[in-house]
């Protein structure tokens, strides 16, 4: 492929974890965690974590590990050539998983008031319209589309419809349909869903505020709301050289996952229980996908959730996907920590 900015990726599957500061007014000493080979500076940060639980110790080890000093600046500069590859005609999937609270927002999003915050997606999408231009002059041309839809309850809503209804129904996008079909050229179409052609970050930040307002009015309580649903970004990147006849067709996807935490056994009944199970299903669907692809399995169970059919072309082949695997520091997540970190490990 082009422009040589492609990493040589360990079977196209890398999973980075990232361990959040405590928060300030938290005077827990946190987790029992240190990182192998102790980070002085972020140059040396490990790439192992060891996990410390009722005396046991529980090693993992990923591609990177990001502990609460690294900034989103530390933690861009490792995935920007990732990012890079998607306008070179590679299909990226980038997730975030890990319970609620653990940073996967932070990381995703970040705080995009203070730019020093700002998360990856807001990142990515600079560098991408960024690198376009600087690649307008040997002759690329790009036309860009994006859609935002959250996955809730094995249903798809779109958050950029127009016609969004602002009540209390979550699923007001009344008569559509937003059935996920593969076309002959290997792309997903999903009927009905709002695709906007974009040319600029202005543009897609417009958008990206639309659809959090979107996600925000279905329930009084937005966190909790946002965080049993699966969030899924995807930019559409289309060049052409003018001058080469060249063409590239990549796609970016980045996905906030729902948490991952498992609800206590007896306290979920009707809908949290429903949505619960949701989530389990569509999260061990992802792990099933990602899982059979690293081990270059021939079959890949893609259509168990809705997650792993509409992301289906973004993920094996030489698609490339990474996976962040967010923790809590706090002592009293120990438990969710262990499930995040088993959970990666089988991924990577
Ligand atoms: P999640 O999306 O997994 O539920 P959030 O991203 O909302 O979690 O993070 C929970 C809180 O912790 C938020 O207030 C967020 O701003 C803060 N936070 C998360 N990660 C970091 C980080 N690396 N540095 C500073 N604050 C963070
Ligand atoms: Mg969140």
């Amino acid at each position: 492929k082009l422009h040589n900015t492609i990493l040589e990726l360990k079977g196209n599957i890398r999973v980075f974890c990232r361990v959040r500061p405590l928060h300030p007014d938290d005077d827990d000493s946190g987790l029992e965690t240190s990182v192998v080979s102790y980070p002085s500076s972020l140059e040396s940060l490990g790439r192992g974590i060891d996990l410390t639980h009722n005396g046991q110790k529980y090693p993992f080890t990923f591609d990177k590990v990001f502990d609460h000093g690294a900034s989103q600046e530390d933690v861009f500069v490792e995935i920007s050539q990732l990012v890079q590859s998607a306008l070179d005609g590679y299909k990226v999937c980038i997730f975030a998983y890990g319970q609620t609270g653990s940073g996967k927002t932070y990381t995703m999003m970040g705080k995009t008031e203070e730019s020093e915050q700002k998360g990856l997606i807001p990142r990515s999408l600079e560098q991408i319209f960024q690198s376009s231009q600087v690649l307008s002059s040997q002759g690329w041309r790009y036309k860009m589309q994006a859609s935002m839809l959250e996955i809730y309850n094995e249903t798809i809503r779109d958050l950029l419809s127009a016609n969004r209804s602002a009540g209390p129904d979550i699923n007001a996008n009344l008569g559509k349909q937003y059935t996920i079909k593969h076309d002959q050229n290997g792309n997903t179409v999903v009927s009905d869903l709002t695709v906007v052609d974009v040319c600029s970050i202005k543009e897609v930040s417009y958008l990206l505020n639309k659809a959090a307002q979107s996600r925000s009015v279905g329930k009084t309580h937005m966190n909790e709301q946002s965080s049993r649903s699966h969030f899924v970004f995807t930019l559409r990147i289309s060049g052409v050289n003018e001058s080469t006849e060249q063409q590239v067709q990549g796609v970016l996807n980045l996905i906030d996952l729902a948490g991952s935490e498992r609800l206590a056994k007896s306290g979920s009944t009707g809908d949290r229980l429903k949505e619960t199970q949701a989530i389990n299903k569509s999260l061990s669907a992802l792990s099933d996908v990602i899982f059979s692809i690293a081990k270059k399995e021939d079959h890949v169970p893609y259509r168990n959730s809705k997650l792993t059919y509409l992301l289906q072309p973004c993920l094996g082949g030489d698609a490339k996907t990474l996976m962040f695997v967010n923790i809590a520091p706090e002592s009293s997540s120990t438990g969710e920590s262990i499930c995040s970190l088993r959970f990666a490990a089988r991924v990577n």
